[in-house]
């Protein structure tokens, strides 16, 4: 049983953590930002509606998040623990977790905050590269794949997610500063979070994970 939240700056590496997580933990990988990407492929109207504010790298309104992610958590998977992944990422939305987990007698047991500096967060954000197919990610620089532009995992076209440019990066690190890392603060009062380095190698930073789960 693991229920935990992955805390962090876009590009902090939330994403590649999480699969090493649910991987070990058997956990399902709960992120808003893949529900509302996978919205926005099959045209569906929260697709829509998510999608205007995910290009200017801006937060899609609260309570449309919160039931989006509350529903998800309601579902059988999350029965024995699951890893929120850029959920929560306002105090109100914690607010409304906490009220959440609460009515259903459920608790966190730990809270991660991944740690990056801006610099490295904008170098790998507007470096990385995913598969328009699978999802694999790689980096023009720090991973690149063995044919440029082609997916090693399943040979399908790498593109730049329409967030990863530089102006809505900037935007999206504005935006974490602002409104996310006040969170930081709301769990380190509730006394559940770990401080981890996401500057360190990716095994270097699942390790410490680890470590803190215990
Ligand atoms: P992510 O993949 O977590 O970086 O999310 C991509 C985008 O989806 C964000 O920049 C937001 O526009 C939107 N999004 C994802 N999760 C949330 C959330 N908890 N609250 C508001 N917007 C979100």
């Amino acid at each position: 049983m693991l229920r935990t939240i992955l805390l962090g700056p876009p590009g902090a590496g939330k994403g590649t953590q999480a699969a090493k997580i649910v991987e070990k933990y058997n956990v399902p990988h709960i992120s808003t930002g893949d529900i509302f990407r996978e919205n926005i492929k099959n045209g569906t109207e929260l697709g829509k509606k998510a999608q205007e504010y995910m290009n200017k790298g801006e937060l899609v309104p609260d309570d449309l998040v919160c039931e989006i992610a509350t529903d998800r958590l309601l579902k059988d998977d999350c029965k024995n623990g699951f890893l929120l992944d850029g959920f929560p990422r306002t105090v109100y939305q914690a607010v409304k977790l906490d009220e959440f987990l609460r009515s259903h007698d459920m608790k966190l047991d730990v809270v991660f905050n991944i740690a990056v500096d801006k610099e490295i967060l904008i170098e790998r954000l507007t470096g990385r590269r995913v598969c328009k197919a699978c999802g694999a990610s790689f980096h023009v620089v720090n991973i690149p794949p063995k044919k440029e532009g082609i997916c090693d995992v399943c040979g399908g076209e790498l593109i730049q997610r329409a967030d990863d440019t530089l102006e809505t990066v900037e935007n999206r690190i504005n935006v974490y500063e602002n409104e996310t890392k006040p969170l930081i603060d709301y769990y380190e009062e509730a006394g559940n979070i770990a401080n981890i380095n996401g500057a360190e190698e990716l095994d270097v930073v699942f390790a410490n994970i680890v470590k803190a789960i215990g």
